[in-house]
């Protein structure tokens, strides 16, 4: 093992600000040097087998040559160009793509650069919407306890309230409407009765459907998404799937609204939407929700245009790995991977203070009481050879699906391993 730093890291880490970390105390990131379908490699020399995928988007396993020779030929062609005015074929062979593997009416796309920004996009023409049709009253949301949505501001006021931050930033967020899912017969009950008294209020309603991914890792019934569009019919509200993670195998189907047979009227992608090569944000959305945004009145136009929205490079990731998932046999692979979850981690319910062990897909969690010092835990995992982030009090693994089995195996067997000595009395 070379311990040495490398000089990149060591100049350069005075001058980075990091995701989500308290800069005075958290000890130093990993340094990176290169990634190999399910392996990280290490500065030092060490090799991790990845269980996150990079927050889930890698879902073919890092440098898929089918991905690397698409990006490839679209950079020595045209990294970039704007897409005010201009149209080129990597993203207008993707819209039509989409449009195709989604549920029938969902036709139209609207490119962004990332995931929050897409749920920006969907939000604003939930709003818009109502707007165009002079009607300014109805600009909230509803939405649930548990969700992620994002970390810009529309996005993080239909987060969970604690994991969204609502309180630090409670003076400069819409008041959203958070309410738990309409799970059971109370649930329901409060739901249809706030629906009921607020509804003229209300633009849409925002929901992960099937799984709750940042905010817990919770599952829900598809019952649910039909209680949920069938009372967004009744009120005439746009119903919002965020599919940035659950979309493209990660929940079992392509897109978890195809399990739950229910539509919603915008979609949201991103994530995996480029196999993880670089970021990609789209929201897409119905045909009858487009035409709200036809007419003679130039303001009624959609009032959005990331500079670097559709970007070339991103697109023709995107859609290489839709080459991937129609060539070659993903869904089959994520149905491996949940049996294999579900028989890997199965030994973790045992354990003393673990709540509950859960698989959907190729998402797998190990949900504890709580877990005290989650820096010394993810130092145990990286000890153990395996890269594994652990949250609040869930530890989760969303590998790629190409990931071996024996990699999956020693992925399980670590999570573990590492939590029967973290929880031993
Ligand atoms: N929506 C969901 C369901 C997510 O899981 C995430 C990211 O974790 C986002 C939105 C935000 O995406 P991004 O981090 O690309 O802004």
């Amino acid at each position: 093992m070379n311990s040495a730093r490398p000089q990149w890291f060591t100049r350069g880490i005075e001058h980075i600000w990091l995701p989500y970390t308290q800069m005075k105390t958290a000890p130093e990131p990993l340094a990176v040097v290169r990634t190999d379908g399910s392996r990280i490699l290490l500065a030092d020399g060490r090799e991790l087998i990845d269980g996150i995928a990079s927050w889930w988007t890698a879902c073919h396993g890092y440098n898929h040559p089918h991905i690397h020779a698409a990006v490839a030929e679209q950079l020595a062609r045209m990294p970039h160009i704007m897409f005010g005015g201009l149209a080129h074929e990597p993203a207008l062979t993707l819209a039509r793509r989409l449009a195709a593997l989604l549920p029938t009416g969902l036709d139209r796309v609207f490119f962004c650069d990332s995931g929050s920004v897409a749920v920006e996009v969907a939000m604003k023409m939930a709003v818009q919407l109502w707007l165009n049709q002079g009607n300014s009253q109805r600009s909230r949301f509803v939405a649930f306890r548990g969700g992620y949505h994002g970390d810009t501001f529309a996005a993080m006021s239909v987060c969970d309230p604690e994991e969204g931050m609502h309180g630090l930033f409670a003076k400069v967020l819409p008041q959203q409407l958070i309410v738990d899912l309409p799970l059971d017969a109370l649930s329901r009950q409060t739901f249809d009765g706030l629906l009921e008294r607020y509804a003229k209020e209300l633009a849409g309603i925002i929901v992960e459907p099937l799984v709750q991914g940042a905010g817990g890792m919770l599952f829900h019934p598809p019952q649910v998404l039909r209680h949920l569009r069938a009372a967004a019919d009744r009120y005439g509200l746009l119903l919002i799937f965020d599919e940035i993670f659950t979309g493209f195998g990660r929940s079992g189907t392509l897109f978890a609204c195809e399990a739950a047979g229910v539509r919603p009227d915008i979609i949201t992608l991103s994530k995996a939407l480029t196999g993880g090569t670089i970021g990609l944000g789209a929201t897409v959305a119905t045909n009858q929700v487009f035409e709200a945004f036809l007419s003679d009145v130039p303001d009624h136009a959609l009032m959005h245009g990331p500079t670097f929205m559709a970007n070339p490079l991103a697109c023709a990731a995107a859609n290489a790995s839709l080459d991937l998932f129609e060539r070659e046999p993903r869904l089959g692979q994520v149905a491996a991977i949940e049996a294999a979850l579900v028989r890997g981690l199965e030994p973790a319910r045992a354990l003393p203070h673990v709540r509950d062990v859960r698989v959907k897909g190729a998402i797998g969690v190990v949900e504890l009481d709580r877990i005290d010092d989650l820096r010394a835990l993810k130092r145990c995992f990286v000890e153990a050879g395996v890269f594994v982030r652990p949250f609040r009090n869930i530890v989760y693994l969303t590998p790629a699906f190409t990931i071996s089995e024996e990699e999956l195996n020693r992925l399980t067997g670590a999570v573990v391993s590492v939590l029967e000595k973290w929880t031993r009395p």
